[in-house]
């Protein structure tokens, strides 16, 4: 199987050919149509397996296929349509470089904003617009906090290494985040989760934070 059969559009389509992917990974193979069908996906995955480019691609995609979005002007006010919550800065770092690489010249903006650094440029980077914000959890509700970031207007969510973000002690954060975002029931917003592990803590989450959802395990 290919890129080319999933039907992800010429731009991205260009984008995947740019960094020499040929073949999908078992991860992309069967988490990419899942959720460019619009189904809410658990999947366990390691890294390694290809996981960023799996929630990455469907975002890219539905966002560029999408309605055109109405948001606020003039407010200091961010309103990304999608988010990634990733455990590390590291993580982060790499998910946004990737995701950068994916959505050249596809007019979709992604920033990226982690703790343990000065918020200033993170701010500025996100006074210029957002599409898809990667993020740590505690850094992100401390700009929801700031009101420099609202949630109001998510379509995608995707909870990356679910597992490691639970083992750091972010489950009060990741329950404040996900509150925020438009409730699964009402069809807006479309949730992915990825963790290496699928424990009782893990199920819980999947079964609060996605909706009728597809299991995948590779
Ligand atoms: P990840 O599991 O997302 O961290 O990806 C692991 C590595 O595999 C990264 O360096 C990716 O750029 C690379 N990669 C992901 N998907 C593919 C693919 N379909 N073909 C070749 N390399 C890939």
């Amino acid at each position: 199987s290919t890129f080319a059969e999933i039907d992800l559009g010429d731009a991205l389509n260009a984008n995947i050919r740019r960094c020499k992917y040929v073949k999908p990974t078992p991860v992309q193979r069967h988490a990419i149509p899942i959720s460019v069908a619009g189904r809410d996906l658990m999947a366990c995955a390691q890294t390694g397996s290809g996981k960023t480019a799996a929630f990455c691609f469907p975002v890219i995609c539905g966002i560029m296929k999408g309605p055109p979005t109405q948001r606020p002007r003039g407010v200091r006010t961010a309103y990304p349509l999608a988010l990634i919550l990733s455990p590390t800065r590291e993580l982060s770092v790499q998910i946004h470089e990737e995701a950068r690489k994916f959505s050249y010249q596809t007019g979709v903006r992604v920033v990226v904003a982690y703790g343990g650094a000065p918020i200033h440029q993170q701010l500025r980077e996100l006074e210029r617009g957002v599409d898809i914000l990667v993020a740590t959890p505690g850094r992100l509700v401390d700009l929801l906090e700031r009101a420099r970031v609202s949630l109001q207007m998510i379509r995608y969510l995707c909870l990356d290494e679910a597992d490691r973000m639970l083992d750091m002690g972010f489950e009060p954060q990741i329950r404040k985040i996900v509150e925020q975002t438009d409730m699964p029931q009402r069809g807006f917003r479309q949730t992915m989760m990825f963790s290496a592990t699928f424990p009782k803590e893990i199920q819980r989450l999947a079964s609060d934070f996605l909706f009728n959802y597809i299991f995948l395990a590779v």
